[in-house]
This record gives structure tokens, sequence and C-alpha cells, in this order.
């Protein structure tokens, strides 16, 4: 073949359209009850955006960037994630004045691009639906986006999940958790990965969410940042945790986690799931938590904002896994042509039909009468028109009704009539 796609991405094609369809609706009327309202930014911007959110020690920043100059010499770069671009365009269209709701609050939905090793699960084009709320450090917010997060993956019928939360505290908190990691791994610095010797120097927080198996042992014993919370970071975390009690939503403090963008503080979370759908490997679909500094790293006012992103192939497989392939929706009407002047003729009749709102396909192969009839079949047709000569002579549709084999002849200008006759006497009998 001469041309394949790029790796690391899909063909997304209509059958499975339809389900991401369902799905991005169904999340848009969970987004709707909760107030969020639809944001949609760049796929690209400067790469410094990017690299000064998401931190220089990131996997994104030192590994993943899709990033080029364009033919005007500006660095530039696909976007590995949503929040930066959205925080951009809150600071940017100052979202943040008295005229705009607090918290201000948007969700988007779209690809996403970094180059990483393909993998089940992980792609170089993939799709996330994530949201943020910005100008509220209230720890009710971390709780309540949590709980759409939940609502979301319940909406699209995933239930087994597994929540994990931690807390990054504030600056207080990291610089004397940093301090401790440093003293921790120092004197084991040989026993590291290269990659995580480089973040002992530049991050010693990066070490924690090491893939990397040389890491695992120390990484497991290290200290953890639970017991270098400042009250008031500890104070903000237990709300989220009563709150989440109160929600009745189960979860778990897990202190080694970090998550992989350095903007993060205070609250950080996980949706996990396993299933047969991931080879019952357990995978993470949701993740996010607070990011109170970047507004202003951004350039805006010191504003707070909260958030997540949900991996939408992982969250596919999920869905498709859980229930059983839909049968095809069926096709309204077929129009079966008997001559070349028929033909014509059913061009015409198929788009008035259209306009009254019914589905409408007819031939356009040649091909015989009886294969059209087959064609009917296979496409689950519920009416079928015959156009023939007697038909043209009379300006007249045959129409039967597939179901009952009932067959009338109607004139064409009576037909949209007609179908709206048969479809209410169709919904009244329940079919
Ligand atoms: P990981 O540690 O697995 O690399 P991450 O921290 O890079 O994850 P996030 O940046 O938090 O992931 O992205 C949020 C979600 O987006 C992930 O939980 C996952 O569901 C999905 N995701 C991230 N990277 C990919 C990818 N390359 N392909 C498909 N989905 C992805
Ligand atoms: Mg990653």
């Amino acid at each position: 073949m001469k041309y394949q796609k790029p790796k690391g991405t899909a063909d997304i094609l209509p059958q499975e359209a339809q389900l991401w369809d369902e799905v991005e609706a169904k999340s848009r009327e969970v987004f709707r009850r909760y107030r969020y309202g639809e944001i949609r930014v760049p796929l690209f911007e400067s790469y410094d955006l990017y690299a000064r959110s998401s931190g220089d020690t990131s996997d994104i920043v030192t590994k993943e960037m899709y990033d080029f100059n364009d033919k005007g010499g500006r660095h530039m770069a696909l976007r590995p994630e949503g929040t930066a671009g959205v925080v951009r365009a809150y600071v940017e269209n100052k979202l943040y004045g008295p005229e705009f709701p607090k918290p201000y609050r948007v969700y988007y939905m779209g690809p996403m691009f970094r180059y990483e090793r393909p993998q089940s699960g992980r792609q170089r084009e993939f799709h996330q639906i994530g949201v943020e709320a910005f100008g509220s450090d209230s720890p009710l917010l971390d709780a309540e986006t949590i709980q759409l997060g939940v609502d979301l993956l319940h909406s699209v019928g995933v239930h087994d999940l597994r929540l994990a939360i931690n807390t990054l505290g504030d600056p207080e908190t990291r610089q004397a958790y940093h301090q401790a990691l440093v003293d921790y791994f120092t004197p084991h610095k040989a026993e590291l990965s290269e990659d995580s010797q480089i973040r002992l120097a530049k991050n010693p927080l990066r070490i924690l969410d090491s893939k990397d198996p040389q890491d695992k042992p120390l990484v497991a014993d290290a200290p953890s940042i639970l017991d270098y919370l400042t009250p008031a970071a500890q104070a903000h975390f237990s709300v989220v945790k009563e709150s989440l009690d109160k929600l009745g939503i189960a979860y778990v403090v897990d202190p080694t986690m970090v998550r992989g963008l350095d903007y993060y503080n205070h609250t950080i979370f996980e949706i996990m799931t396993t299933s047969p759908a991931f080879g019952n490997k357990e995978l993470t679909v949701l993740a996010g938590g607070r990011y109170d500094g970047l507004v202003e790293q951004v350039g805006g006012p010191a504003l707070p904002g909260v958030g997540f992103g949900l991996g939408t192939e992982r969250l596919m497989l999920l869905v498709q896994h859980n229930r059983p392939a839909e049968e095809a929706a069926p096709l309204n009407v077929y129009i079966a042509s008997l001559s070349e002047p028929a033909g014509a003729e059913a061009l015409v009749l198929a788009h008035a039909i259209r306009e009254a709102g019914y589905t409408v396909d007819m031939d356009f192969l040649n091909r015989k009468a009886k294969s059209q009839f087959k064609t009917a079949n296979r496409e689950n047709a519920q009416l079928v028109i015959t156009l023939g000569e007697d038909e043209l002579a009379h300006s007249a549709a045959s129409i039967k009704q597939m179901a009952t084999g009932q067959q009338i002849q109607v004139p064409f200008a009576e037909v949209t009539t007609e179908f709206h006759k048969i479809y209410q006497q169709l919904v009244e009998e329940g079919k």
C-alpha cells in the first residue's frame, strides 16, 4: 500500500464514530447540568506556552512534544494537553472580568498529540474530554470536579472505578518535601535510572512518577508528602476528603501519586478502571487536579484553577466492551428505479422525502430490479418505493411496507404526507 496512516494514529470509521457521537452527546449533557460551557481553542500554540506550563522536566516537554518551526520561524507545537491552551484563552480574553461568572467553567473535546511509543491505549494522536474551572480555591470545587468526572463516566455506563487522590500541598509544602526527597535520593543516586538522576538535580518530585522499573524499589520507600503538609494544605485536603465521604464517593489516598505535569498543587486525582477491554490491566481513564499558580504563570492574575482530562480512546474501549454491538439504524425509504428516467425522478423524490425528515437511499449503480430490492433489504429499509414505467406514466409512486407487504400507489405530490401517516401509524403500533 502506498500510503498508511502515521504511526500511533487511528482512523475512526463511521460505525465507530456513531458511538463517539453518543458519548460526546452524553458528556455535553452532564456538563450542561454542571454549568460548564464549551471552549474551542487552537490545536497548536507557541511551544513556549506548553513548555512553561507543563514544566521542563515533564515527559511531555522532554520527549513527547510535536514541535516545529513554522514558515515564519516561530517555534510552535501541536497541543499535548488541553489545560495550557485554555488557560491562555482565559487570560487573553480576560474571562476573569467581573462580567463573567465565578468560578468560570469550561469544557473541551478534541485531539491531543504526543510523540510516545504507541501501544494499547497509547497513541500519538489521541483525544481528550476535559474541564477547567477558574477563580475559586474552595476545596468544595475540587470535590465537585471529581464528582463531575465520576458522573461523566457513569453517564456512559462505566461503573467499575477506582479513585485515587493525593495532595501536592502549597508552595511551602513543596519546598519542604523537595528537600526531603533530595536528602532521601542523593545517597542512592547511582541506583537511579539515568533519567531520574537528571530529575534529582532538576525536579526530584518527578522521580516518583518514573515508569522505569529500576526506580520502583527506591520510590516505594521514599518519604510521603503527607508528612510535609502545612496546616493550610492539610486543611484543604481534609475538606476534599470529607466532601467525597459525604458524596459517597469511595477513594484511596495514594501519597506516591504526583501526576505528569508540573503545574499541579493541592488536590490531584486519577480515576482508574480494570477491564477486559484493557486486557484486565488497570488503566487511568481520567486524571486531573488543582493548578493554583498556572494562570499567573501564563501572564494572568493570581487566580486558581482546577480541572481534569479524560482519555477518550480509553473511554471508548470501555463503552464498546460494555455493550453489545447495536444494529444499524433502519433506513426509512429505499427507492428502486426500473429505468433511466425513473432514476432521475427518484433523485427528485428522494430530495423531497429527505426535506420531510426521513432517511432515503436509492440506486446509483444501474442495478437490476432484483438486486435493488436486495439492497433495500440489506439496508433494513422500512418502506420501498418502486418507480417503473407505469408509475412514471401516472406520476405516482408504489409504496410497499416491508414489514406487512402492504402496497399502495400514491401521487408524487402526496408521497411525504403519506409517509407521515404511515410513520404515525407505526409509532401508534409501537414499532
Ligand atoms: P501516563 O502517565 O499514562 O503517560 P499522563 O499523565 O501522561 O499518563 P495525562 O496527561 O494526565 O496522562 O492525560 C490524561 C488522560 O489522557 C490519561 O489518563 C489517559 O487516559 C489519556 N492519555 C494520555 N496520554 C495518552 C496517549 N498517548 N494515548 C491515549 N490516551 C492518552
Ligand atoms: Mg504520559
